[in-house]
């Protein structure tokens, strides 16, 4: 490739996300009466899970979404935190609950997550939820692939990110005749990564740690999306010249540095568009949180999402 990538911000992405979650938030809740409701929990004192929430609490305010914070000591009962998020679920102010993983041992965090209302799932995780995208109708999508949708179609489009962009300014990309790739199969990101775009019509192949002949397997792609944890595994050798690749991994090198699932230096050269680590994929995730929660609180008040 000789054109340099555009490379996808993800930071400015959800700006954009957040301007247009504001702008839907203004116009409904003056006709319901209130704002949408995010209840927080966290559950120790993990320093990472510290961090995440606290960016999750930034991003809320900046679209106009009131938070409800459980902060929990990690020697918490189960029937405490089930007592909590049964309060969660009952309370009418709050459409989004999100329950900050993992749990400390040994709190079954899959198990908790089940508990809350399937309406008011703002990951949506819940198997219900993983259920209705298998079937394609609505409900709460996988935040993380779900923001990755959102950087394909900014991948897709002609349009450049500025402070005036929202999501209105960027088309759904029709993705019929598209070979992507999603490398990983875990609940949380890959499976439903690969169904986000099979709805969009991609031909989609997931690859995992028993594919043979992963680099060929890429090669083919018009899409690769790579949701692995282990750094830098995906190189310009597996990317055909022209690819969009979106790097989902979060990985610390022993020298404390964040790198991706992809050696960005490597591939960016001959993709058409690629993700940075960090300030690409991680950002959307957050706001996709605010998305799903907003959405939530249009279903739950009968307003077209
Ligand atoms: P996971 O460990 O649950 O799943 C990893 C998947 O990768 C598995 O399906 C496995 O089969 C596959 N895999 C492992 N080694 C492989 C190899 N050598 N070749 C091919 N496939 C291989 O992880 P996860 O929860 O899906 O997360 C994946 C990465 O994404 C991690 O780095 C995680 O930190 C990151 N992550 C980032 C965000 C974000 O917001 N950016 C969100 C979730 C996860």
């Amino acid at each position: 490739m000789t054109h340099p990538p555009k490379i996808l911000d993800g930071k400015k992405l959800s700006h954009a996300v957040a301007r247009t979650l504001s702008k839907k938030i203004t116009t409904v809740s003056s006709r319901v009466g209130r704002v949408p409701g995010l209840a927080v929990i966290l559950v120790g004192e993990n320093p990472a899970s510290k961090t995440y929430v606290a960016a999750k609490h930034r991003f809320a305010k900046e679209c106009g979404i009131q938070t409800f914070d459980a902060n929990l000591p990690s020697t918490i009962s189960e029937n405490d935190l089930i007592e909590i998020i049964r309060r969660y679920n009952l309370d009418d102010n709050v459409d989004g609950i999100l329950l900050q993983l993992p749990l400390p041992k040994p709190l079954d965090g899959a198990r908790f997550t089940r508990m809350i209302a399937p309406e008011k799932d703002a990951d949506g995780l819940h198997p219900l939820n993983q259920g209705l995208l298998l079937q394609g109708l609505p409900a709460p999508r996988p935040c993380t692939p779900l923001g990755v949708m959102t950087m394909l179609d900014l991948a897709l489009c002609s349009v450049e990110l500025s402070e005036e962009i929202t999501l209105a300014d960027i088309p759904a990309a029709s993705l019929a005749g598209k070979k992507a790739v999603v490398i990983g199969r875990s609940q949380l990101v890959g499976k439903p990564m690969g169904f986000l775009l099979l709805e969009r019509n991609a031909t989609v192949t997931f690859a995992h740690s028993r594919t043979s002949d992963l680099p060929a397997v890429c090669r083919d792609a018009d899409i690769v999306v790579a949701a692995v944890g282990v750094p830098k595994l995906v190189k310009k050798e597996w990317v055909r010249p022209g690819a969009i690749v979106l790097d989902v991994g979060i990985n610390r090198t022993a020298e404390g540095k964040l790198v991706g699932d992809v050696d960005y230096d490597d591939v960016a050269p001959v993709a058409s568009a690629i993700t940075p680590v960090p300030g690409g994929v991680g950002p959307m995730t957050v706001a996709m949180l605010m998305s799903n929660t907003v959405d939530n609180f249009l279903r739950r008040n009968n307003e077209a999402v």
